[in-house]
């Protein structure tokens, strides 16, 4: 009578756990994971995490489509959101106050799980004679939604140019997914994407009306990459897209998976412990994954603590040593 009973009730692991009576506290709510547009990297990205920790806990997990990392960023710090994927420079910015949380001030309870892929500040345009990002000045130019991270990174650099987004004759704000028609309808020279290679959005830009990458060098770049802990020179090889066979140099973030301090450690760890014991179907979820490897996700691009969680799952397998911050 019981066993049938069970049977009939155990159809997946968080069912079985119902009905024997022992949910783990931490499997009671979805997790809910803030990424970004639907044509960006972000989005497969988010999915492919919470597929991993759907099938080792059978708990409940969604990928948000947001405006990117900056509204992650905020919204993890307003508790609206526990987890968020964010831009390794916006995480800076949110933890110690600067650039656009400069009046919210530093913030002491956002904690970090892990680094992601590499995210090339990229600016894709369609009249050739663009081979630079100073040709851009009086050009029509997609800055990014609010609440992306390509407008914050944007920002950065033309604060350390000593300009701002008027030296472009149009800044628009179009989301990702409408970036490539508008400018193949010839309403736009220019888009710039912080995003991992290769990227959707640019792939239809460049097969719907010839667009090609562009160079992001020079001193004030140098200067960037210098001067903050974020930034580094960052290559999409030639070859990424079509007819585009040239190395392109520019600079870039990582991409980083954002939490807070109050955040259930045990929630954490569980998700943590998914992404690291899988990680090579995680790999293969999207190709700007495939570089991964675990001591560059518990290092590089990371400058707020681990979150609690995090650090057990890493010091549990000898990724980090025990007492580590
Ligand atoms: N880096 C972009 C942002 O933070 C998102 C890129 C993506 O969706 O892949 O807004």
């Amino acid at each position: 009578m019981h066993s049938t009973w069970g049977k009939r009730l155990c159809r997946g692991y968080l069912a079985c756990l119902l009905a024997l009576g022992s949910l783990p506290v931490w499997a009671d709510a979805p997790i809910v994971i803030g990424t970004g547009g639907s044509a960006g990297v972000y989005l497969p990205v988010g999915k492919a995490m919470c597929e991993l920790y759907r099938q080792a806990t059978g708990s409940a997990c969604q990928a948000l489509t947001t405006g990117g990392s900056l509204y992650n960023a905020s919204a993890i710090r307003n508790g609206d959101l526990d987890f968020g994927i964010v831009q390794s420079d916006i995480q800076y910015a949110l933890s110690r106050g600067t650039e656009q949380f400069y009046d919210s001030g530093p913030n002491e309870s956002v904690r970090t799980l892990f680094s992601l892929h590499a995210e090339a500040f990229t600016v894709v345009a369609k009249p050739p004679g663009i081979r630079n990002f100073d040709d851009l000045a009086g050009k029509w130019v997609n800055v990014g939604n609010p609440g992306s991270g390509q407008r914050a990174t944007l920002n950065s650099l033309l604060e350390m140019k000593g300009e701002t987004e008027d030296i472009f004759a149009l800044a628009s704000e179009l989301k990702p997914t409408d970036m490539s028609r508008v400018m193949c309808s010839g309403k736009l020279d220019a888009f710039l994407y912080v995003v991992g290679h290769p990227s959707q959005a640019i792939d239809e830009a460049i097969r719907g009306c010839g667009a090609h990458l562009v160079n992001v060098a020079g001193p004030e770049v140098e200067a960037l990459i210098e001067q903050m802990p974020y930034y580094g020179v960052t290559v999409i090889p030639g070859g990424t897209y079509a007819h585009n066979p040239d190395d392109i140099v520019t600079f870039g973030v990582r991409a980083t998976l954002l939490s807070r301090k109050d955040v259930d450690e045990e929630r954490v760890y569980q998700l943590v412990k998914a992404v690291f014991e899988h990680l090579d179907a995680f790999r293969r979820s999207h190709p700007s994954l495939v570089t991964l490897t675990p001591s560059a996700m518990v290092r590089e691009g990371l400058t707020v603590p681990l979150h609690a969680g995090a650090r057990r799952y890493y010091e549990e397998v000898g990724l980090l040593p025990p007492g580590s911050e």
